[in-house]
């Protein structure tokens, strides 16, 4: 579609980052037009009311650039958003596990209380490669005894065949 197209044109790529061999896609110059931030928000917001109505309790966003799409999603929806970062860097009890990406490894973290047994879950990101970081996300939210209704990304490579490792439907807004 015309929108699809648009967002699309937005999504930079650079070659060799941030490592050697590694092709990157850029969504900030994205977000640099409103209008197509709110072209990517309400293509999604559309998507998740379609699927789930009014089902979702907590919007989980991704460290970092998943906080960017996520906040503004559970603002939209009323809802709770809660993050997963990086390990040290969310105070109080938290459960972790390890992760291994596209280039490299790192722990994840959630804040123990912040989702509680029986909620309803969607996890949001910016975008998914190998997907170790969604599989571990999804991992993370089940400990907590909590569902994954969906992962969502705005870009999915589609060559690393990442939603193959998620333990969860996978929803892309842009495949690459
Ligand atoms: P995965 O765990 O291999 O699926 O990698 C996904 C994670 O790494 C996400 O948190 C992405 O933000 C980040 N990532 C990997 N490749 C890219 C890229 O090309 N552009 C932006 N983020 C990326």
């Amino acid at each position: 579609s015309k929108d699809l197209d648009y967002i699309k044109s937005k999504i930079t790529k650079h070659e060799n980052f941030p490592k050697e061999g590694v092709l990157f896609y850029d969504i900030f110059p994205a977000l640099r037009d409103s209008k197509c931030l709110d072209m990517i928000i309400t293509r999604l917001l559309s998507h998740i009311y379609d699927e789930f109505g009014n089902k979702v309790d907590v919007i989980c966003g991704l460290d970092s650039r998943g906080f960017l799409f996520g906040t503004v999603l559970s603002l939209r929806m009323g809802i709770a958003f809660v993050p997963i970062r990086k390990k040290g860097k969310l105070p109080g009890k938290c459960i972790s596990l390890k992760s291994t990406k596209e280039y490299g490894s790192d722990v994840l973290e959630i804040q123990s209380d912040a989702i509680l047994p029986g909620q309803s879950v969607i996890l949001v990101d910016d975008l998914l490669a190998t997907g170790g970081t969604l599989n571990s996300s999804v991992q993370l939210i089940q400990f907590l005894n909590a569902t994954v209704l969906e992962c969502i990304v705005i870009i999915e490579l589609l060559q690393l065949k990442g939603r193959d490792k998620v333990p969860s439907s996978v929803f892309s807004l842009l495949s690459f």
